[in-house]
């Protein structure tokens, strides 16, 4: 939130003096990650904190953290530019600077914002607009992080950042198991096994396909090239889904007050997971988009709301029967269903999605039965990506499903 203050001018000439010497840590700062080939705030800030300490004796000391914090970002955001081929600067280009705060740097009181200079503190009063008021008796907390800016007549552009206070994970009455794969991902809700159909892997191969396709003997380098290949927009599409099934299964767990199980997946790398994909690179951003990245905007999702993730082991989790602890065998040709395997023990048959259902669940700690030779286990119900990303939540497709079979 923006607050805007006239101040007198001896405290705007001390503000004056930070945003100078802020700016040419900064442009250090800058360099030092250019030359270097790192956009790290870290390597950044152990590069260049003593001589720039040296430089500016007086400066509170926390503008080098600053500074060098800005600098990352800046560079990070220009490497994605280069990336996209839309940064037409060698550099990234100094020109406005708005000087980073941290909790060391200001302080907030309601009839005063004090800020640290190489004069001492300074004060700026700004009338707070409605706006402002309403976060602030809402229970939205301020960050320690802030903001300021210098604009032509003594006038002080002052940014605070509002957040809200993260709610505390409850404690769960139940597991909501979740199982990620390249073409969908499956979920237990109350003993019942439901797939829904992501289809990463099938739209990322039609994207590298149409991708090819403009590419194919031009250069990316050329305008109308670059063009088509914006329009894709293949990054925010997928982000669409992930968005939406993370809010789905959130929103689920939130009401039934169960924790969501995930496999912890690092441990298993893309040449795993998705074996029948030559290319190096588009192998990795296929698990990118339907491992890695779905299981953070659950993750992150989950988070805001408050519900607990319990993340498990990943080992094993398809190829162990959960009722008799066997091994199941899934025929090594395939077959008509390659997914479906029978239990060495009691023949019976498995999905495999689905036994990696149960397998999560009893690994995060659940006692529940676990349903033996039912239909579902090993033909779960299928729910259509069109169909579930108009749904208003996971419930409300199990409940048209059972509709649905009633009548037939
Ligand atoms: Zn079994």
């Amino acid at each position: 939130m923006k607050l805007r203050v006239r101040v007198d001018h001896a405290t705007y000439s001390a503000l004056k003096e930070v945003e100078e010497e802020y700016r040419e840590v900064l442009e250090d700062a800058i360099n030092y990650g250019l030359s270097n080939e790192t956009t790290s705030f870290t390597r950044i800030k152990a590069g260049i904190y003593r001589t720039e300490r040296e430089k500016h004796k007086d400066l509170p000391s926390h503008y080098v953290y600053t500074a060098c914090e800005d600098a990352s970002e800046r560079l990070d955001s220009f490497e994605k530019l280069k990336r996209r081929g839309r940064a037409y600067t060698d550099k990234p280009s100094v020109r406005k600077v708005t000087i980073h705060l941290d909790d060391h740097l200001w302080k907030f009181s309601l009839d005063k914002i004090s800020i640290s200079t190489k004069r001492g503190r300074v004060s700026i009063s700004p009338a707070f607009p409605k706006i402002f008021w309403r976060y602030y008796n809402k229970g939205w907390l301020i960050a320690s992080e802030a903001r300021f800016k210098l604009l032509k007549g003594n006038v002080v552009e002052f940014y605070v950042i509002f957040k809200r206070d993260e709610p505390k994970p409850y404690e769960p009455k139940a597991f909501i198991p979740v199982d990620l794969n390249e073409n969908s991902i499956s979920i237990l809700l109350n003993n019942e096994p439901l797939l829904l159909e992501t289809n990463t892997k099938k739209i990322t191969l039609g994207y590298e396909y149409r991708r090819k396709a403009i590419t194919a003997g031009k250069s990316t380098k050329v305008r109308e090239v670059r063009r088509k290949l914006r329009k894709l927009r293949e990054r925010d599409k997928k982000a669409d889904i992930r968005r939406k099934l993370a809010k789905l299964i959130v929103k689920e767990a939130f009401e039934s007050r169960s924790a969501i199980v995930l496999e912890d997946l690092p441990r298993r790398t893309p040449e795993h997971m998705i074996k029948d994909i030559k290319d190096k690179q588009l192998r990795l951003r296929i698990y990118r988009s339907a491992f890695s990245s779905m299981k953070n905007a659950i993750i992150e999702k989950a988070r805001e709301f408050g519900v607990p993730v319990v993340l498990v082991n990943p080992s094993h989790t398809s190829t162990v029967c959960p009722v008799h602890g066997a091994k199941i065998v899934y025929r090594p040709d395939g077959g008509s269903a390659p997914r479906v395997g029978v239990c060495e023990k009691g023949k019976e048959r498995w999905h495999r999605d689905v036994v990696a259902l149960y397998n999560l669940a009893k690994r995060a700690g659940d006692v529940s039965p676990v349903p033996l030779g039912s239909k579902e286990s090993h033909d779960p119900p299928t729910v259509e990506l069109g169909r579930w990303l108009r749904a208003k939540s996971l419930h409300s497709i199990v409940i048209e499903r059972k509709m649905l079979e009633m009548r037939a």
